[in-house]
């Protein structure tokens, strides 16, 4: 994941595999060029030198659209610099150069650009296995157009073979991470709520079976709360809807920085959360839960200028993997109600309601 949230948040999520494939392979052209322009000089190709002023300027500035959000134009920028560089270098410097190897991983790039439609891809491929045929023909075995020392085409050579190498790992990075956070994207939007980013309903109850599983072959216990914000229809009816989903989110801030590492933390539906304390008895959670409760109860929920009095109340049952799990939500459910029926703002756990217990 860490590959992945390198990049800046600005891009969105549908040009992001371009984002970042282009960024990469940008340093790499970049660079390879630089050194094109040193080694035409050194061997007096003044005119393939200035060939890649335009080269490296290119992949500049295919590098700075990308960053600007103008990933098609880096794309075909970048696409026209490679092409013509290929043809140019491989038609001059002859066919062992090793200038025709760019051609490869050039069809792999065309095909990240999804903005365009596969036709004109499968176009591209063919004009430059076209390209490529033609230059076979035409350039290999034959005399260079610009005679060059053979030790400095068999030079070239390996220095293209190395800079494809590393081309083509390169765009496989890119893709590779692109669709790492893709995926992860993707679960992420199946476990978790969307307005809070506390895990939704479902994975929670994955996780209480979980722990079920676990506490079923040990002696430990666990906690399950289930906490509902009080008088929540009157914040709504007062101070807005919007004013609600503020709270909301606040409170799960505010639950996730009170609650411990290990606790797992879920929006259960509406104005309701369920929280699981692992490997903790009641007496243990109950001094958690409270503070929690507390810092909610004076916490300053402000939105839109106006202060919202919020308080919440929780039912508190425990988990020890021989009561089904339904039995110890409903329980936690009926000790909440039983907290609603108390006047609000407290925790209910059985030792209130039956202290032999
Ligand atoms: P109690 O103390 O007995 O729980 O009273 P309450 O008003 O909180 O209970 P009730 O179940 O009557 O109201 C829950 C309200 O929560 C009603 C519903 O509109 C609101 N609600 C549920 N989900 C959301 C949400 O995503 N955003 C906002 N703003 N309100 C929500
Ligand atoms: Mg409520
Ligand atoms: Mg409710």
């Amino acid at each position: 994941m860490k590959a992945a949230t390198i990049f800046s948040e600005h891009v969105e999520r549908e040009n992001y595999r371009l984002f970042v494939v282009l960024n990469f392979v940008s340093y790499v052209g970049f660079l390879a060029h630089l050194l094109f322009i040193t080694l035409f000089l050194w061997i007096n190709l003044n005119f393939l030198a200035i060939f890649n002023v335009f080269s490296v300027s290119a992949w500049l500035a295919a590098y700075l659209l990308n960053r600007h959000g103008r990933h098609v134009e880096a794309v075909l920028l970048v696409s026209i610099e490679v092409f013509s560089h290929a043809i140019v270098a491989t038609y001059f410097l002859g066919w062992d150069s090793g200038f025709h190897y760019y051609f490869m991983p050039f069809v792999l790039f065309v095909f990240i650009n999804h903005k365009q439609s596969l036709l004109m891809l499968w176009a591209q491929v063919f004009t430059v296995f076209c390209v490529y045929l033609w230059l076979l023909i035409n350039t290999s075995g034959a005399a260079y157009q610009i005679v060059v020392d053979s030790d400095v085409i068999e030079s070239f050579q390996f220095l293209n073979i190395a800079v494809n190498f590393l081309a083509i790992g390169l765009l496989g990075y890119g893709l590779r991470s692109s669709s790492v956070r893709a995926e992860w994207e993707m679960e992420q939007l199946a476990i978790r709520d969307s307005l809070t980013g506390l895990y939704n309903r479902r994975k929670m109850q994955e996780m209480i079976e979980l722990e079920q599983v676990r506490l079923q072959r040990s002696a430990k216990t666990s906690v399950l709360v289930i906490s509902d914000i009080d008088l929540f229809k009157t914040v709504n009816d007062r101070y807005g809807h919007d004013s609600g989903d503020y709270v909301l989110k606040e409170i799960s801030a505010l639950m996730r920085s009170v609650l411990r590492q290990q606790d797992i933390l879920s929006r259960w539906g509406g104005e309701e959360f369920t929280m699981l304390l692992p490997e903790t008895d009641v007496a243990g959670a109950r001094q958690v839960i409270e503070m929690l409760r507390e810092v909610v109860a004076t916490h300053t929920f402000k939105h839109n200028k106006e202060q919202i009095p919020v308080t919440m109340t929780f039912g508190m049952a425990l988990l020890d993997g021989r009561q089904s799990i339904e039995g110890v939500l409903r329980q936690a459910d009926q000790l909440l109600y039983k907290g609603k029926e108390q006047g609000r703002n407290c925790i209910v756990t059985l030792l209130e309601v039956n202290p032999e217990y």
